[in-house]
């Protein structure tokens, strides 16, 4: 456009320029020819030559008033002072809750360890747990006001703390907490009077802050976790203190360990769990996980009435471990749910499997916690037992007082579902957890399994011949169905027989063998075993 403008002025300027030369080439020449009367007119016409200077002036005005709106019109503001400020704020504070950022404390971070050499300091990581259901629950926008709530609850519950460093101070409130972004945040502890400062701090938010918030008349529970690293012995890197602080924090929830601090153990702790995880995802798929089976009998008739399924893995390199090797942490990292469905299909297709063979027997599946909290867990199963044509009846699911007591009412109403769809239930490990009898008497389950560490020495040990006669009579009151775990010796037999306890489950009548060898073993029993 510019361009165009300064192309229009310089023609107009050559078309004036060729009049103009060619009025003075005709003046001369008329002059000197034989016509001077004629270039006399032409001479006296004298306001000629300034009315065509003005009309150049003007034409030249014109084209650079238009270049010049032109160039204003395309020109972006410049930003004053306080859009400038604005920016700077943005850049240094969380957009969600206005706290101080990771790059503004990586900022404080380093004036920090520049004005305080050879001194020790602490990182405490805060993270809010489970806060994904909150989303979930209350939708995005509800779930962020949540979030700046308790952001503002964890800065005010530690005004008083004088280790820690102000990150910015404001008006009532100094800035001491840096919100990372998501459910993150940090705090920098001086640590040069308190060593453990961080750690106490650490423990009294984690008690103090989780009060339940108020949002639109809904009270929001959650719960705060922590991670420390010290400075400069874990690092002397923000990003190496965070992630540090990260992994004792995720050690602390898988090993329920009471330490918050990290160790430089946890690093290869970890990755070996969570290789080990990792692995189990694709361990189903590559049939390294075998299912055995233990089964249960009826201690009056001595019949096989039904066989529990215990999962092993065959690992290509670990080699056979366990379930308490790989299945606590899977429950933690969430896979669980993925190898019960598994178990719970196999278990469903060996039930029909008997049925063909009219074998009259059930099979019970250990239930973890947090497969209780999976909503579809019913319309799965309903789903497997219709596929397989198998009664519903014929499957009992165990689940530990433990599973209960996370989020009972959840898993009460689940528990509810699955006694509707006519599972039976079995509370598993019974004894070594504190379920009060009132709230025993509330569980739709039709079973208590007495844990083994009560069985196995019964013919020894009177504590525990009266702990487990207890158990019989209070579950017999309750008409609940007692099985006994870990009868290995027949002295303990006779004794759970005399205590009217109806079903036995141990190495005396079998150790776990291959879920497919059931069929036949339980035909097997039926012939020679039961006269035993
Ligand atoms: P549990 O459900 O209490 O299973 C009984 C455990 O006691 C089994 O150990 C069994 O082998 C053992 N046991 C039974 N009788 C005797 C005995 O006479 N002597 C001795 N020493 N032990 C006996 P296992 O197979 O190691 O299973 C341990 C736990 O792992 C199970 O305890 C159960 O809670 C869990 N588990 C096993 N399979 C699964 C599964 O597929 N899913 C879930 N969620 N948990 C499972
Ligand atoms: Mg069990
Ligand atoms: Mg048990």
């Amino acid at each position: 456009m510019k361009n165009r403008v300064i192309l229009r002025s310089y023609l107009i300027f050559l078309v004036l320029a060729v009049v103009l030369s060619f009025r003075s080439v005709l003046f001369v020449v008329l002059l000197t020819s034989s016509a001077p009367a004629l270039a006399q007119s032409l001479a006296s016409q004298s306001l000629f030559y300034p009315f065509v200077l003005l009309l150049l002036l003007v034409l030249l005005l014109a084209s650079w008033v238009v270049l010049l709106k032109k160039r204003l019109a395309e020109q972006k503001p410049l930003p004053d002072k306080s859009d400038v400020r604005d920016l700077s704020f943005l850049s240094l504070h969380d957009e969600t809750s206005g706290l101080p950022n990771k790059l503004y404390l990586q900022q404080q971070f380093e004036l920090w360890c520049r004005s305080h050499p050879n001194q020790k300091a602490s990182l405490l990581l805060l993270k809010i747990q489970n806060f994904e259901r909150v989303n979930q629950a209350l939708g995005h926008q509800n779930a962020n006001l949540v979030l700046v709530q308790i952001a503002q609850r964890i800065n005010t519950a530690v005004q008083q703390d004088q280790e820690l460093l102000i990150l910015e101070p404001q008006g009532k409130q100094s800035g001491k907490v840096a919100h990372l972004g998501g459910v993150d945040f940090v705090l920098w502890v001086d640590a040069s009077t308190r060593q453990h400062a961080a750690e106490q701090i650490a423990r009294r938010l984690e008690h103090n802050v989780p009060e339940p918030l108020l949002i639109h008349g809904c009270a929001v529970e959650y719960q705060l976790q922590s991670g420390i690293a010290h400075y400069p012995l874990h690092g002397e890197l923000l990003s190496d203190l965070i992630e540090r602080a990260h992994l004792a924090m995720q050690n602390r929830q898988i090993t329920q360990s009471s330490t918050v601090v990290f160790h430089p153990d946890l690093i290869s702790y970890n990755n070996d769990k969570l290789g080990l995880m990792a692995e189990l995802r694709s361990a189903i798929s590559q049939q390294q996980l075998k299912l055995h089976i233990q089964p249960q009998i009826a201690l009056s008739s001595r019949q096989v009435v039904a066989g529990e399924v215990l999962v092993r893995w065959h690992h290509p390199r670990r080699g056979l471990l366990g379930p308490a090797e790989f299945l606590e942490l899977a429950e933690q990292m969430g896979v669980i749910y993925p190898l019960t469905q598994w178990v719970l299909e196999k278990a469903i297709m060996t039930l029909a499997e008997l049925a063909q063979q009219e074998i009259l027997c059930k099979i019970a599946v250990n239930i973890s916690s947090k497969d209780l909290l999976q909503d579809e867990l019913v319309d799965s199963l309903e789903l497997l037992l219709k596929r397989h044509k198998v009664q519903a009846s014929q499957l009992v699911l165990e689940l530990k007082e433990s599973a209960l007591v996370a989020e009972p009412e959840k898993a009460m109403r689940m528990l509810k579902h699955l006694a509707q769809l006519g599972v039976e239930l079995a509370l598993d490990d019974f004894g070594t957890g504190f379920s009060s009898l009132a709230y025993l008497r509330e569980l739709p389950i039709s079973q208590v399994k007495v844990d083994c560490s009560f069985i196995f020495d019964l013919h020894r040990s009177d504590t525990h011949t009266a702990i487990t006669g207890a158990i019989i009579d209070m579950a017999k009151n309750m008409n609940f169905m007692v099985v006994a775990e870990g009868i290995e010796q027949a002295e303990v037999e006779q004794k759970l027989v005399a205590m009217g306890c109806a079903r036995g489950q141990g190495f005396l009548y079998a150790k776990p063998f291959a879920l497919d060898a059931f069929p036949a073993w339980v035909k097997q029993w039926s012939y020679s075993k039961a006269t035993y």
